[in-house]
Parts: structure tokens; sequence; C-alpha cells
């Protein structure tokens, strides 16, 4: 699968990070960050729950 984060709707809130903190990442400059686009499939339950608990729709799985 690949992750991918439309980041002019992403508010950096940092949701995502607390599901799936092996793939998504809020640093210091308060940007968010992919640290895997395409994580393997151990991932993918929470992946799917980071996609569907974003509050603004910002992020998008494909395969
Ligand atoms: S949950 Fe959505 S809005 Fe929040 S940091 Fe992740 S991608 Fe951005």
């Amino acid at each position: 699968m690949r992750v991918n984060v439309d980041f002019d709707r992403c508010e950096s809130n940092a949701v995502c990070v607390g599901i799936a903190p092996e793939v998504f990442e809020v640093r210091d400059d308060d940007y968010l960050y992919v640290l895997q686009e395409t994580p393997g499939e151990e991932l993918r339950d929470r992946v799917e729950e980071a996609v569907r608990m974003c509050p603004k729709q910002a992020i998008r799985v494909e395969g």
C-alpha cells in the first residue's frame, strides 16, 4: 500500500501519529512527516484507522 497525505488539508493535529507512530510523525517544526510511504501489511489496520480518524480527511491509501 502507498500512503499519501494532502498537506494542504493537514492541520498537524497528530491524530494519525497517535494511531500509527511508525508511519506518521509531527516534528518540532509543526509539520507532519510520513516516515514510511509504503508501510508493510502489518500496519494496514492502523493506517486505515488513521484514514478514518483524520479530522481533515487528509490521508489516502492506495493499494
Ligand atoms: S490526522 Fe490528519 S490532519 Fe491530523 S496530522 Fe494526521 S494527516 Fe494531518
